[in-house]
């Protein structure tokens, strides 16, 4: 394991910490949380700014538009960004983390000239069309259907949790092209344009009041068969592609900001077990921090350990322990403190122990995977 950084990392952080310093200043105040227009503008300058000053796509390769970073260069960008406070991906999670990166894996050359230039610079903006009312943590038994008529694909559906899908334009969507096929055999994997006739999206109020979520309903839906990715019916293997970058990617620069609001909630915290419990949930961090640390120097030579398959599950759990303390250290304040990180801390985690795979499943994973327990009865 390689945990120092080489002279030529440090001059990636100089480099990056004086354009950081150049551009967090000619930025907008971020604009509220249910001004959606507003968000995406928001959210696609500064991604449009990360692709003029060359760190958009930092993990995609260079014939793909992206800087092909090391997997070290990536961790400093997490660092300083942090350190920065600068902007998080925002609506455009899906089309930079995982969409574009399946696209570049197995996409056809005309689906990529089409979607990842605009990926890049913030043009186009993507959401996820996997879940559905009965199909979240056994996503295989998805019954939104694709019936083949001539060069397009008819589909009929509904799709829930659907993250931004009130400002994106394109979605990643599986759909069931063969309904006989045993469940993992019988989808495919396909890029469908949001404003195509017959979507209705809904927006879903969260315990925050905020609508980030939809439901998407799929009514006679055209989509021509050349958006599909991968061949008809093997979408599973592509949704693993998908779920490869989803789940390796999503919660690194989360664990930054873990640490950061560590250090924010520290001079409020008097009570001296509390101080302990914040020093425990430090410490944690701090030690996934280690732990992404090592995946990545284990990335870097090819290999991959359990390091991997665990953090998702310890970072979700920790950060929901740290949610409670925060609570608990704000105590009646927290009932009359508007628009307070902290407060918001404790509602918006509960998520982080659902989305992308519940911490049941992890564990499920894990003990068939790591420890090489007895599969789950199917
Ligand atoms: C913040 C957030 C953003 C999301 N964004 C998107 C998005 O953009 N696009 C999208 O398609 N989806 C999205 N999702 C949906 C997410 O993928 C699902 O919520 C998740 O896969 C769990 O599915 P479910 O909600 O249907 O719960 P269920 O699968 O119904 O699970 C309910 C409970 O049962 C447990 N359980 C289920 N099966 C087992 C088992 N075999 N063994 C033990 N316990 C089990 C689960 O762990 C969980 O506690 C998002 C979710 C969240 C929270």
């Amino acid at each position: 394991m390689e945990l120092r950084y080489s002279d030529a990392d440090e001059a990636f952080r100089a480099e990056l910490r004086a354009w950081l310093d150049r551009e967090l200043p000619k930025l907008a105040p971020q604009p509220a949380r249910e001004a959606w227009d507003e968000r995406r503008t928001w959210d696609t300058d500064w991604q449009r700014r990360l692709f003029d000053g060359g760190y958009a796509g930092l993990h995609w390769p260079k014939e793909f538009g992206g800087r092909g970073a090391s997997p070290t260069e990536q961790l400093i960008f997490y660092e300083e960004t942090a350190r920065a406070r600068a902007p998080y991906v925002g609506v455009n999670f899906v089309g930079t983390l995982h969409a574009g990166p399946t696209l570049i894996e197995e996409g056809t050359d005309e689906q990529k000239a089409a979607h990842l230039p605009k990926i890049l610079c913030g043009d186009e903006v993507w959401c996820q069309g996997f879940s559905e009312p009965n199909a979240g943590s056994d996503l295989a038994s998805l019954r939104t259907r694709a019936e083949r008529d001539g060069d397009d694909y008819v589909l009929n559906g509904q799709k829930i949790w659907c993250s931004f899908g009130q400002v994106a334009d394109v979605g990643e969507f599986l759909v069931r092209t063969d309904p006989d096929a045993p469940k993992h055999k019988g989808i495919s994997w396909l890029i469908l344009p949001m404003d195509t006739p017959g979507i209705e999206i809904r927006p879903i109020v969260t315990v925050l009041g905020s609508s980030e979520f939809c439901e998407v309903f799929l009514n006679d839906v055209r989509v021509p068969v050349a958006n599909r990715v991968g061949a008809e019916h093997d979408g599973w293997r592509v949704t693993n592609v998908t779920l490869k970058y989803e789940r390796g990617t999503a919660f690194v620069s989360e664990l930054v900001d873990a640490m950061r609001l560590c250090e924010d909630l520290a001079p409020r915290v008097l009570d001296p077990a509390e101080r302990r419990e914040l020093g425990r949930c430090a410490a944690e961090f701090d030690a996934l921090w280690a732990l992404t640390k090592r995946n990545v120097s284990q990335a870097a030579r090819g290999t991959t350990g359990p390091g991997a398959m665990v953090i998702k599950l310890a970072y979700s759990e920790a950060r929901q322990r740290f949610g409670e303390l925060c609570l608990r250290v704000l105590d009646r304040d927290a009932l009359h403190i508007d628009d307070n990180e902290l407060v918001e801390e404790r509602l918006r985690v509960l998520a982080l122990t659902i989305a992308a795979g519940a911490s049941q499943i992890q564990r499920n994973i894990i003990s068939e995977r790591v420890l090489g327990l007895p599969r789950e009865p199917r």
